[in-house]
């Protein structure tokens, strides 16, 4: 051989078997093949790899373990939470079918469902899913899909799964959950009768906020049809972000451990601020604490602004679910595309501020966030 073909084609240690303890990165845009028999085996579905648009073993792991946790017998990854909510609800609606969503989702999902799908010939109806009653008024002949977040951002509402799986099933509909807040430590939206389950992996499950990254979770029928879309649309996950991910989700149980009981003790010193109006948290849902976000609403003679100037190592963040403590406005970032009066009924003014606990110690937490309300009063 000579150098220009040595530097390229020279037999690599990689090709024999390495027993490593971690799955390796395979950051690679293909797979070898060693004949045309073992190539036409990929199309007959002997599980190995093509092309990592069409599948990777890293992007793989983190959809089966994602799928394991869920409880579910099937998940893919996506490149973003965005793009694995788009791939779940093309696999169930096409043009001419009708979506009855929940008022209060995300706002990029918001966005995405009353931009985007529309101008695709999908029907969206928007309705608060706290009375049952007036979702199933909302449904239509075409209706496929029912969709909603198991906790709801940033007032914490959370939602009553049985009821939306059992009006699905009334009505032959597929039910969709959004289960990021909540992740599968605290519960598991599969298990209660829902059909998918959607996850922004940038959030709790990478929970180093480091990566952008989406899963689904559901039976093998609907996660394959979901698989075509996110090969067809191109919505594939990196290798190194899925390695990330993986590598992120190991500490799932702990980091939700902490910084779920950390977000109830914070709730509960809050609450007696006298400066704070009103603090949202799932208190019901347990005495170990449900979920790491605590929702204030400010009393009205703070000012809001100074009171994001006195938040100190507590870092404003448009995000949330990392292992450091951060502060988001929801009006002006995450809800931005609500139109204003939604906002208004929903409770969402310039007051409100969604605080995502974190790993520290509660008591600096909660020293912070008071000497940030009195920084507001000045
Ligand atoms: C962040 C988020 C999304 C969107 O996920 P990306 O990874 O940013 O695309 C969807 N739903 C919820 C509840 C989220 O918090």
């Amino acid at each position: 051989m000579n150098f220009e073909t040595a530097v390229l084609h020279k037999k690599n240690k990689t090709e024999r078997t390495i027993k490593s303890k971690v799955t390796p990165i395979y950051q690679t845009s293909a797979f070898a093949f060693n004949d045309l028999d073992e190539l036409e085996g990929f199309y007959q579905g002997n599980g190995n790899y093509l092309y990592s648009r069409v599948g990777n073993p890293n992007t793989d792991e983190l959809g089966d373990l994602i799928a394991g946790l869920e409880g579910a017998p099937a998940g893919v990854a996506a490149s973003s939470g965005l793009s694995a909510i788009l791939a779940g609800v093309l696999a169930v609606v096409k043009s001419g079918d009708h979506i009855v969503a929940a008022d209060d989702l995300y706002g990029g999902s918001f966005h995405l469902i009353k931009e985007e799908l529309t101008q695709l010939g999908i029907e969206v109806t928007v309705v608060s899913f706290s009375d049952m009653e007036k979702v199933e008024e909302a449904i239509r002949d075409n209706t496929k899909l029912l969709y909603s977040e198991s906790i709801t951002n940033p007032l914490l509402r959370v939602e009553n799964l049985e009821d939306v799986a059992s009006l699905a099933k009334k009505h032959n509909l597929i039910s969709l959950i959004d289960n990021t807040f909540a992740t599968p430590y605290h519960c598991q939206p599969y298990l209660k009768g829902i059909d998918l389950v959607v996850h922004s992996a940038t959030k709790y499950i990478g929970g180093h906020s480091d990566i952008t990254a989406g899963v689904l979770a559901g039976d093998e029928a609907l996660i394959g049809k979901a698989r075509g879309k996110i090969v067809n649309l191109g919505a594939n996950l990196s290798p190194f972000e899925a390695w990330l991910t993986c590598r992120g989700a190991k500490t799932l149980a702990l980091r939700m451990k902490q910084q779920s009981s950390n977000a109830k003790r914070v709730a509960e010193a809050l609450k007696v601020n006298q400066d704070i109006k009103t603090v949202y948290y799932p208190f019901e849902l347990g005495d170990a604490g449900f979920g790491a976000i605590v929702t204030i609403e400010l009393a009205d003679r703070i000012n809001v602004n100074e009171f994001f100037k006195g938040l100190g190592w507590v870092k404003i963040v448009p995000t949330l679910a990392g292992v450091e403590t951060s502060v988001s406005h929801p009006l002006t970032t995450s809800h931005r595309a609500l139109p204003s009066e939604t906002c208004r009924e929903l409770g969402i003014t310039s007051h409100v501020v969604r605080i995502s606990i974190g790993i520290e110690d509660a008591e600096d937490i909660i020293a912070q966030l008071n000497h940030a309300t009195n920084q507001g009063l000045a």
